[in-house]
C-alpha cells in the first residue's frame, strides 16, 4: 500500500515549488490507489509563522489536492503536527543515545564559533562538528559521566547530536536520480534534539515517516543532501528494512534558467510565485488565484514543471494527470518556469469550461443583467481570452454606455459613402423579425452583393461603428447579442459623430 506525505514547514506562504511537491505526492498516491497525508513540520519555533498552516491548507484546497490523512482529518497515525508529537521523539532520542548513536553536546555558541574559526584558519573549507572535532568539544563523549549528569540535572543548555561514523559509504537509490553514494566524512554530527524539548527536522522527519508508514518520500531537491543522514538514522534505529524509497524532485528555475525561482523574481517580472494572495507589511502579494488563474490550469502547468507524459498531449485535468503520472517520467534537471506558457494553460482551460460554470464564477460582475445574455457573451468571448476577467472587461461592448473614440479609425471610403452604407444597414436590420445571427448574416451578405461591395469594406466598418474595436468575435453574433436598440443607438451615434 503506497503511503506518501507532504510535509511542509509553516515558515511562510507556500511557494509554487511546495505546491508542486504536494501535487506530485498526491498524483503518485492516487495513481497507486494509496494514501496521501499532510504533516505539518513545525519543530522550528523560531521560524514559525502564524498564518502559514492555514495558507497551506487553503492552497491545497484551491488546487483540489485533497489529503486522506493529516491535520484536521485525523487518521490512526496522528497527531500530524510535529509540535504535538514531542513525547514520541524523546523516546527515540533516548534510544539513539543508549545505543551509542547520539550524544549530548554542551558547547556554547562562542565555543562553536571558535572551533569554526580555528578550522577555517587551518584551511578547512567547510568546518564541521564531526568525528574528529567532537573529540575536542564539550559533550558526553569527552566529559565524565558525573559531569554530564550534573549538567543535565542543572538543566544546562544542551543539544543532542547524532554520532556519524568515520569513513563509511552511504548508498541510497533515488527513483529520479539513481544511485547516490556519499562518504560519511562529508556529513557533520547534526543536531537532532534541542534542550527546548523539540527535535530538529532530521529526527522528526525520519521518526514520523517510519511511524506513519510512509513508503515513498517525494520532496524537493534541496533535501537530497540530507537524505544520507536520514538513511543513517534509519539504520541506527534498526528500521532499514522499512526505509521508504526516495524521489528528489528537480528545482523550479527562473524563466531564464539562471537559478532557483524566488519571490524576488516574481516581484521583478510581475508574475505570481505563490498560489494565493497574502498580506505583508508592505502590502498584498498577488497569488495565481487572485491573478485570474483557474486552479485546473495552474495545476496542469505545475505538473509539467519537471514531468511530462511522454506524448504530445499537454492539456490535462486532475483525473487525467493521475492517470498519466509516474515518477519515472520526472526529470533530473531543473524546470524553467514560463509565465507566458502559464497564461496559455489558463486560456486552454477556460475554453474547456462550459458557459454556465464560467457564468457562476463571474456573475457577481453582472448582477443587473440577464443570465441568458451573459451566457451568450461568454460563448463569444471565451475563445479569445487568457483570463476570465478579460470576459468581464470585454463585455462592455455588449451593453449601453459604451464610449467610442470615433477619431481612431480611418476608412477607405469617403465619410459620405460609409454613412450611406450604415443608414442602409440600419434600415435593413430594423426590418428583421427574428433578430438572430443567421438572419443578420443573410441580409448583410445580400446587401454586399447587391451593392457590389467587398466584405472588407463593410465588416470592419460595422465592427468599429458598433464596438469601437478592430477585432473581436463574429460581428453577426455581436449584433444578435446587443439587439436592435443598442445597434440603432450606436449607428446613430456614429452618424452624428463622423462628419
Ligand atoms: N519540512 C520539510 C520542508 O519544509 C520537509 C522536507 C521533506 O519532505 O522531507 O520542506
Amino acid at each position: 500500500m503506497v503511503r506518501v506525505r507532504f510535509a511542509p514547514s509553516p515558515t511562510g506562504p507556500l511557494h509554487i515549488g511546495g505546491v508542486r511537491t504536494a501535487l506530485y505526492n498526491f498524483l503518485f498516491a492516487k495513481k497507486n490507489k494509496g494514501v496521501f497525508l499532510l504533516r505539518i513540520e513545525d519543530t522550528d519555533q523560531k521560524r514559525y509563522v502564524d498564518f502559514a498552516e492555514e495558507y497551506i491548507k487553503k492552497s491545497l484546497d484551491w488546487c483540489n489536492i485533497k489529503y486522506d490523512e493529516g491535520v484536521d482529518i485525523e487518521g490512526d497515525k496522528g497527531p500530524y503536527r510535529q509540535s504535538e508529537r514531542k513525547e514520541i521523539y524523546k523516546k527515540y532520542v533516548k534510544e539513539l543515545i543508549k545505543k551509542g548513536h547520539a550524544y549530548y553536546a554542551f558547547d556554547t555558541k562562542e565555543e562553536l564559533e571558535t572551533m569554526r574559526e580555528n578550522l577555517k584558519k587551518a584551511g578547512v573549507a567547510s568546518p564541521k562538528y564531526d568525528s574528529i572535532m567532537r573529540e575536542q568539544m564539550k559533550n558526553s563523549l569527552t566529559l565524565s559521566k558525573e559531569e554530564v549528569k550534573k549538567r543535565l540535572i542543572e538543566n544546562q543548555q544542551y543539544v543532542v547530536r547524532v554520532k556519524i561514523p568515520r569513513n563509511k559509504e552511504i548508498k541510497l537509490k533515488d527513483i529520479i536520480r539513481g544511485w547516490v553514494v556519499v562518504n560519511s566524512n562529508t556529513i557533520d554530527d547534526k543536531v537532532i534534539f534541542k534542550s527546548d524539548g523539540m527535535p530538529t527536522y532530521h529526527l522528526a522527519n525520519v521518526v514520523d515517516d517510519y511511524l506513519m508508514e510512509i513508503t515513498h518520500v517525494i520532496r524537493g531537491e534541496e533535501w537530497l543532501p540530507s537524505a544520507p543522514l536520514h538513511v543513517m538514522l534509519y539504520d541506527f534505529l534498526g528500521w532499514n528494512k522499512k526505509m521508504p524509497e526516495f524521489a528528489h524532485l528537480p528545482l523550479i528555475l527562473r524563466p531564464d534558467g539562471k537559478g532557483k525561482l524566488s519571490k524576488r523574481d516574481g516581484d521583478k517580472h510581475g508574475f505570481p510565485v505563490f498560489p494565493l494572495n497574502y498580506k505583508t507589511e508592505e502590502g498584498e502579494v498577488a497569488g495565481f488565484k487572485d491573478s485570474g488563474f483557474l486552479s485546473s490550469a495552474f495545476v496542469n502547468m505545475l505538473a509539467f514543471l519537471g514531468w511530462n507524459p511522454g506524448t504530445e498531449k499537454e492539456i490535462f485535468n486532475l483525473e487525467e494527470l493521475i492517470d498519466a503520472f509516474s515518477l519515472e517520467r520526472v526529470s533530473k534537471s531543473g524546470a524553467k518556469f514560463d509565465f507566458e506558457k502559464t497564461k496559455w494553460f489558463n486560456q486552454q482551460h477556460i475554453r474547456l469550461l462550459n458557459n454556465k460554470s464560467i457564468y457562476e464564477i463571474i456573475k457577481q460582475d453582472f448582477v443587473e443583467h440577464k443570465e441568458e445574455k451573459i451566457i451568450k457573451i461568454i460563448e463569444l468571448e471565451k475563445e479569445r481570452v487568457l483570463f476570465l476577467s478579460d470576459i468581464v472587461f470585454n463585455s462592455k461592448i455588449y451593453f449601453t454606455g459604451l464610449n467610442i473614440n470615433y477619431k481612431e479609425y480611418v476608412f477607405k471610403k469617403t465619410n459620405k459613402e460609409i454613412k450611406d452604407i450604415l443608414c442602409d444597414i440600419l434600415e435593413k436590420m430594423m426590418k428583421i423579425n427574428d433578430f438572430k445571427k443567421e438572419n443578420i448574416e443573410t441580409i448583410i451578405r445580400e446587401y454586399i452583393d447587391y451593392k457590389n461591395l467587398k466584405f472588407g469594406d463593410l465588416l470592419p466598418l460595422l465592427r468599429f461603428a458598433l464596438t469601437g474595436e478592430k477585432r473581436g468575435p463574429s460581428i453577426y453574433s455581436i449584433m444578435e447579442v446587443i439587439g436592435k436598440d443598442i445597434l440603432k443607438n450606436r449607428i446613430n451615434n456614429f452618424l452624428k459623430n463622423v462628419e
